[in-house]
């Protein structure tokens, strides 16, 4: 990865942390506001599970900030962009498309086999049992 490359996904992984860091300050507003709004128990009830939606999403966007500074410290480390499993290059196209990922596809492929694999194999099998 050149010079040029490296700093293209330095400056669109610190886009992506502004624009959760600045979502997340929404989502606490409107939070507020909602019940102070809302002094109805049904009505609580809902900006009830309307709040563990958003710390869910706000836990998700926790990790993804994570994710996005660990990037950024591979960018400095000089490692950004070389899959952590087999050490080769992830590729630029995978990486515009997620950029904090840290698998070239094959490894991803073959994790994502692994983790639906119990039964899998015997899958179109049954499907003709079935019909
Ligand atoms: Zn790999």
């Amino acid at each position: 990865m050149d010079h040029d490359q490296t700093e293209y996904f330095k400056a669109l992984l610190k886009r992506m942390a502004d624009e959760i860091l600045q979502r997340g300050d929404d989502a606490v507003e409107s939070m507020q506001g909602g019940e102070m709004a809302m002094p109805d128990p049904a009505d609580r009830a809902s900006a009830e599970s309307e709040r563990e939606f958003l710390l869910s999403l706000r836990q998700r966007e926790h990790t993804m900030l994570r994710k996005i500074r660990e990037a950024l410290q591979r960018i400095e480390n000089g490692e950004y962009g070389e899959c952590e499993e087999c050490g080769e290059p992830i590729g630029v196209a995978r990486l515009k498309a997620r950029p904090v990922t840290t698998l070239c596809i094959q490894c991803k492929q073959r994790q994502e086999q692994l983790e639906t694999a119990p039964g899998t194999g015997r899958g179109p099998q049954l499907q003709r049992y079935e019909f």
